[in-house]
């Protein structure tokens, strides 16, 4: 039975690289009908951020990630924690010192700091592991503050097999004699994540790479208790680009940071699950969660770290928001509407029908929708047109026959249509130099999303007629 972890420090952001690894581990779990675990690592209490497990609930949940065990869930291997488990660990901590693997180290901060380095690696020396039984009672004692050190081997060396690095082999003297215990009493990373992964029968640890060169230390310290070590697969950093990883400094690495640009979460796990893993034999780059549930394989894990394309996944999102259907297109866009200049004024449904097409981001809304009211003198060479040769004259020409007609009509798609055809006929022109005219003459801009007749009734009836007037003087 497959159990794997997703082990977030609650900071209060969701970096893509970490909720990368959630997905991975979920990946794995359900595709092997497994158990997929939430554990929360706040042993770290000057880090503590009030609210940030919320965070990372509701990022989960955005993301479709289902939690089986956690701290909202339970489950039979609670508590998930791990600020709730700090006696455990005291305890498996304890039962290390007794066997020699682990002992009580007083050195205070000066003797640490005068500690020599060694080829330029400060490390440290083992003095408390000479300490006499007696010495150590006493100072437990007298309350001095301690920690509790990891008693590493210094010769030989420590292997595993990792299933994305391969096999991995670290020379035990350039092992460090870690914390296991703070003075606090708190557990480091180092020593709870062992004693978590093994209580709660973590099968498969899949996390960062940062965590491969210290794996060693761990699996001597499974090796302590007797127990079986987990299988690892570690996954390499989510770049920026060639030399700098996606920071959470850079402001555009955190899922939420994303969703403010107006990314839809599907498309972000979507994205980001191929950076760092490619589906074998196939170009396949769309994927629902069922599909990367199904096909997601270690084979496909990438051994060199993935560069984070923001455009590719703009593109990418571009196309889940052309599938959305116009009822959930319209509720991720009304709050863009609700930002933008035109808040109020036109009908955000007109609108939001001429750019579900034609965006790729939510938040491209506003800059897409300010030219309407961005009304102002148009100079003729706007005009000009070399491709359906117009000019001038041409220009007078359109708005001069336009102007009439369309006074004579009702504001409808269709009849709109209908005199742009009949201007064209009468005028010998091709329609598109009339819809053209119209378009600019309406607009005041080149570019605009949708045409003269989108554009004319998004503005109704008067204040085209009113631009339009406005035009045809500007012109002359
Ligand atoms: N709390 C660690 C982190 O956020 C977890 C690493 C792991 O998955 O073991 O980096």
């Amino acid at each position: 039975m497959v159990r794997t972890r997703f082990a977030p420090s609650p900071t209060g952001f969701m970096h893509v690289g970490n909720l990368r690894s959630a997905l991975y581990a979920y990946l794995f779990a359900k595709q092997n009908k497994g158990t997929f675990i939430l554990r929360i690592e706040d042993t770290d209490l000057e880090r503590y951020v009030e609210g940030a497990v919320d965070v990372i609930y509701e990022t989960l949940k955005q993301s479709k990630i289902k939690v089986d065990e956690g701290p909202n869930e339970g489950g039979n291997y609670g508590p998930y924690v791990q600020s709730e488990r700090k006696n455990v660990y005291l305890e498996y901590a304890l039962k290390l010192v007794e066997t020699g693997h682990a002992y009580y180290c007083f050195c205070d901060k000066e003797r640490l700091e005068s500690i020599k380095t060694d080829n330029g690696i400060k490390r440290y020396d083992k003095h408390c592991l000479n300490l006499s039984k007696e010495e150590i009672e006493e100072k437990l004692k007298n309350h001095v503050p301690y920690v509790i050190r990891q008693n590493m081997p210094t010769e030989g060396y420590s292997e595993f097999t990792d299933m994305v690095f391969g096999h991995v082999s670290i020379p035990n003297n350039e092992l460090e004699d870690q914390i296991l215990i703070k003075s606090d009493g708190m557990p480091t990373y180092n020593f709870a994540n062992v004693i978590d992964d093994h209580l709660m029968g973590i099968t498969h640890v899949i996390r960062g790479n940062e965590y491969l060169s210290s794996t060693p230390k761990y699996n001597l310290l499974y090796e302590a208790f007797g127990w079986e070590v987990p299988k690892y697969m570690h996954l390499t950093p989510i770049m920026k680009d060639e030399t700098r990883k996606l920071s959470k400094r850079h402001g555009d690495a955190n899922f939420d940071d994303f969703i403010n640009k107006g990314y839809l979460p599907e498309a972000i796990i979507n994205y980001i699950a191929l950076v760092g893993w490619s589906p074998k034999g196939s170009t396949q780059e769309k994927f629902t969660m069922e599909e990367l549930i199904e096909h997601f394989s270690v084979e496909g894990l990438s051994k060199s770290p993935g560069i984070f394309d923001e455009n590719k996944m703009r593109w990418l999102n571009g196309e889940y928001i052309k599938e959305l259907s116009f009822d959930d297109f319209m509720k991720y866009a009304t709050p863009y509407f609700e930002k933008s200049s035109i808040k109020g004024l036109y009908s955000y449904e007109k609108f939001g029908k001429l750019l579900q097409p034609r965006i790729e981001i939510f938040s491209e809304i506003i800059e897409k929708v300010a030219f309407i009211n961005d009304f102002h003198q148009i100079p003729n060479e706007l005009y000009f047109n070399k491709k359906l040769k117009i000019d001038e004259e041409k220009a007078i020409k359109v708005l001069e026959e336009c102007i009439p007609a369309l006074a004579n009509i009702e504001f409808t798609e269709d009849n709109l249509h209908e005199v742009i055809t009949n201007v064209a006929t009468k005028l010998e022109y091709k329609s598109g130099v009339v819809y053209t005219v119209l378009r600019i003459a309406l607009s005041a801009t080149q570019v605009t999303p949708g045409g003269s007749v989108e554009i004319a009734d998004i503005l109704g009836k008067e204040e085209s007629m009113r631009r339009l007037e406005l035009a045809l003087s500007w012109l002359k």
